[in-house]
């Protein structure tokens, strides 16, 4: 019955077949990765419990949004499944970037220095920090940049980052997630060592850490391991998938009022900021968010299962522990990227009939193709791959509201590859023999 229905839409047998051997091979993963979403559940849970949220707090305030207890209770939920003293939980912070956006331009000043020990930083960072030139950047208002790039084998590079650190180093960006970028994705404890060692150079500097998809793939937080703030987009993991908006920024009090000054106004703070209909949404996303994740984690055990069998170099590679719920396959070509995605926005629920192209996005220098087929736009907690058209023409895959959803976009991105004759018949047979 179960394969009928794969062959029926769209999945050749030998396909169909291919992907239950990689599913099986992949067993104790998956119960990993239910046991991740299992602690994480019961973190958001007592939470909630704890900071007694009730009806009132789903109803939501317009005008000024004085007295939006809904708002104020979200935050200090936030606040405690991370683990810290305060956060910022807000519709009206527009995405990631916005988030990242905030949380530096509220703690650094002019003479300050940023410093990333991790390499470049997501590419609409660059903006942000003026490495590309854009009108409002940090840089325009005299905060200086500095990046220490990991080793070739991914690594970081202890010497140089204790050198890059001086009199007026103030802030340290830590991107946990990959980005467009073959590089690993960090462990939270890898985030703590690396944290622990710029402290100790310098105790004064904030550790700022870009927590984009990293978002409960693992039992604690970068904020558990003395990061002063976490940082995400409420269309990824924490906002379930139902969040129609948003970010958050969790850290300390310090950090978090400063944030809320730039976010609102000097002055004026959190204390404003209707958040009109959407606290139903934000609750109850962040409250299935570990659930989602852990769906959204056996798609990248999946993807990378299936695609390394067939001879395509995979980060992280299959065998690999996970950090965050992304997942690069290096396609080789542009034609394949697109069959790819193709194949990702034909399983879509919404928009599954129209054919991703690759096109200039603002804040990203190369071109891109996106596939997406979302109830959000532009939600990446949903099953969506993308990527920008350079060398070596990695797909980033992600996502899927449900496991089974992202195992049937998988199948369908094959077989599109294989229809084009981008996978042969002959890497199939081979995949196979190596389950
Ligand atoms: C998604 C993402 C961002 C922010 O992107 P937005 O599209 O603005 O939400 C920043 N850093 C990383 C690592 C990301 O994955």
């Amino acid at each position: 019955m179960k394969k009928e229905v794969y062959l029926s839409l769209g999945i050749p047998e030998e396909v169909y077949l291919l992907g239950e051997k990689a599913e099986k091979s992949l067993k104790d993963r998956f119960a990993r990765a239910d046991e991740i979403s299992e602690i994480n559940q019961l973190k958001v849970l007592s939470a909630m419990q704890k900071n007694h949220v009730n009806a009132g707090c789903l109803v939501g305030t317009n005008g000024y949004g004085h007295d939006d207890i809904g708002r104020d209770t979200l935050e200090r939920v936030y606040a405690d499944v991370f683990r810290t003293e305060a956060a910022v939980v807000r519709p009206h912070i527009t995405c990631g970037t916005h988030a990242l956006a905030v949380a530096l331009s509220a703690n650094l000043l002019p003479g300050d220095e940023l410093l990333s020990p991790v390499g470049k930083p997501y590419d609409t960072l660059e903006e942000v920090i003026g490495i590309r030139d854009a009108a409002c950047s940090l840089k325009e208002y005299g905060v200086t940049y500095r990046q220490v790039d990991l080793l070739p084998d991914g690594s970081f590079d202890w010497e140089g980052i204790k050198n890059a650190i001086n009199e007026k180093t103030k802030l340290v960006t830590i991107q946990r997630s990959k980005g467009y970028q073959m590089r690993p994705s960090f462990s939270v404890s890898q985030i703590g060592e690396l944290i622990a060692f710029i402290k100790n150079i310098k105790p004064s500097v904030t550790v700022m850490v870009d927590n984009c998809y990293g978002e409960f793939t693992e039992e604690t937080e970068p904020s558990e391991v003395g990061a002063d703030m976490i940082v995400g987009s409420l269309i990824k993991n924490p906002g379930g998938g139902l969040a129609p908006t948003g970010g958050y920024i969790a850290g300390t009090k310090k950090c978090i009022d400063r944030c809320h000054y730039r976010l609102s106004a000097p002055g004026v703070g959190q204390d404003v900021g209707a958040s009109l209909g959407v606290l139903t949404n934000l609750y109850q996303g962040f409250f299935l968010s570990p659930t989602v994740t852990a769906g959204a984690l056996k798609g990248a055990l999946f993807a990378s299962a299936l695609y390394e069998a067939l001879g395509f170099r995979c980060v992280p590679a299959a065998a690999e522990e996970r950090h965050d719920i992304i997942q690069s396959i290096e396609l080789r070509s542009k034609d394949a990227m697109c069959a790819f995605c193709d194949g990702i926005q034909s399983a879509a629920p919404v928009d599954s009939y129209f054919t991703p192209v690759p096109e200039p996005i603002p804040g990203y220098a190369d071109e891109v193709i996106m596939a997406a087929g979302a109830f959000v736009q532009g939600s990446s907690i949903e099953l969506s791959a993308d990527g920008p058209i350079r060398e070596p023409y990695a797909i980033y895959f992600q996502g899927g509201l449900t496991w089974n959803h992202a195992k049937y976009g998988l199948l369908l991105s094959l077989a599109k590859m294989y229809e084009k004759g981008l996978v042969t018949p002959e890497q199939i047979k081979n995949a196979s023999e190596k389950f």
